[in-house]
């Protein structure tokens, strides 16, 4: 969810995570159009939409389960994976650590 910016209160996955540089990819978030030229493997021009990163401190992460926001916390499982957990309903959010 994102709290501020234009596309403030917006909700979306999460496509990707950029730790170093403090932000993240939200689908259907910030987009920026494109202009795509005539001639290429598009073959017709015209204007695609893309999302740009958005600075982790503008967004809140809302749990699929319990549907609030909140926070996560890492957790290392006995297998050894590293997952994100929901404060406050225990689901695991992301398995990707
Ligand atoms: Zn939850």
């Amino acid at each position: 969810m994102v709290l501020s910016g234009k596309d403030r209160g917006q909700l979306g996955r999460v496509l990707a995570v950029f730790p170093k540089a403090g932000n993240l990819l939200v689908e259907r978030v910030n987009l920026m159009k494109r202009h795509t030229k005539r001639g290429s493997y598009r073959q017709q021009g015209g204007i695609i939409e893309r999302e740009a990163p958005v600075d982790a401190s503008n967004v809140m992460l809302i749990c699929p389960r319990c549907s609030r926001q909140t926070r996560t916390y890492r957790k290392k499982l006995e297998t050894g994976f590293r997952v994100r957990v929901c404060r406050k309903c225990q689901e695991v959010v992301d398995g990707r650590g």
